[in-house]
């Protein structure tokens, strides 16, 4: 039997686990079949702990039971309130953790222990350890924690280009923004500059959308939008209405407000115009991390987009506008970091399908 080559992303928003075999990576899918697992926790009246989807519903249902975005406090003394039981960062995502393992093991058929799992490419020492903690309260062994940029690197085969190859990775995850400029030189792969806005992400650009519709609803007043702004459950077709303008140029968002439906069409031009200080607020952290690497955009060979907002059409297009490149495509953007895992997982066995390197991820200001 071989061992498992596995890798974990336990991301803020979603966590998938992937695995490296027969020379490529494939995502093992959780209980539900889905590849993404939320990374959110919940507790029930009569004290079960749901972990993923089913946690992810009861967030504006049973919102005091509930815990999401916990990793933004990895390592501090933040407590969580699930009811009357309170939890730290680390113990939520061991329990995210666990689920991945046992329904991977599930699916596997096999027992998963030794796995690399990624971090962000600025978690310090005590973020770290914290890491590494959530997973052996999840049974798990950490064969390595690796960079979140490397391993999307690792996932567009930075390890096989030339040396001195250099890749920006744009990752727009939910609820966090992050660049990361890698270079690549005789098997060290060095993160050499790192910037971001931890609070700027999809759920910014859902709020500059529910903002715009509400706008163009003239027939609401304004204690009606107020009353709206509050109502939890207009999120989810806002959420679709995102999605869809990543694929048609218009959509139209109805909702049901006190017995009435009100229906508004929006364009894709309407959202880039609701979202333009979003955009001036993404391109800090891209100037910040070309500054600290002293680098002109002209001398990035590829640009790496991560996170499920990267899907926005009008991101590429600031990238094209700034780099003069297209970014490169081939993984999904919300699956690269957790195949790229898999493949340093491959690495670390000297698996025969990749050529010999030994990687190591450098991280100067850790
Ligand atoms: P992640 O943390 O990488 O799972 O990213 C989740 C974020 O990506 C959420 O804010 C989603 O709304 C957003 N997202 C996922 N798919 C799309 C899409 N097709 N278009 C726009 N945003 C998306």
């Amino acid at each position: 039997m071989t061992t498992l080559q596995l890798g974990i992303d336990l991301g803020t928003t979603n966590s998938l686990i992937a695995q490296f075999i027969d020379g490529e990576t494939k995502l093992i899918p959780n209980r539900l079949g889905h590849f993404l697992t939320p990374s959110v926790v919940s507790m029930t009246e009569d004290g079960t702990i749901l972990v993923g989807l089913a946690a992810r519903e009861r967030l504006s249902t049973a919102p005091g039971h509930t815990a999401a975005a916990f990793k933004r406090f990895m390592g501090t003394d933040k407590r969580f309130h699930l009811g009357n039981q309170q939890f730290r960062a680390e113990e939520l995502s061991a329990l995210i953790l666990k689920s991945l393992k046992e329904d991977a093991e599930a699916y596997l058929q096999e027992e998963v222990r030794d796995v690399v799992i990624t971090v962000p490419a600025y978690f310090n020492a005590i973020q770290r350890q914290a890491t590494q903690q959530a997973a052996q309260m999840a049974g798990l062994n950490v064969l390595r924690l690796l960079n979140e940029p490397t391993a999307a690197g690792l996932a567009y085969n930075l390890q096989e280009k030339p040396d001195n190859t250099r890749f920006l990775i744009y990752d727009l995850g939910g609820g966090t923004f992050d660049v990361s400029i890698l270079d690549y030189f005789d098997g060290v792969v060095q993160v050499s500059a790192s910037a971001g806005d931890n609070h700027l992400g999809g759920e910014d650009f859902l709020q500059a959308l529910k903002h715009c519709f509400l706008q163009r609803c003239t027939e609401l007043s304004k204690s009606d939008i107020e009353k709206l702004n509050l109502q939890k459950d207009i999120w989810q077709p806002l959420e679709i209405a995102k999605r869809q303008l990543s694929q048609e140029s218009e959509v139209d968002i109805s909702i049901n407000f006190e017995g009435k439906e009100y229906k508004t069409r929006i364009t894709r031009e309407d959202f880039q115009q609701a979202s333009s200080v979003l955009f001036s607020r993404l391109r800090q952290p891209l100037e910040r991390a070309l500054r600290d690497a002293r680098l002109n955009p002209e001398q990035i060979d590829g640009i790496i987009l991560v996170g499920g907002a990267t899907r926005m059409p009008m991101i590429s297009r600031s990238i094209v506008q700034l780099f003069k490149k297209i970014p490169q495509l081939g993984v999904n953007p919300d699956e690269a970091i957790a195949r790229g895992a898999a493949i340093q997982a491959a690495l670390i066995f000297r698996n025969q399908h990749l050529d010999e390197v030994i990687l190591t991820d450098v991280m100067p200001f850790s």
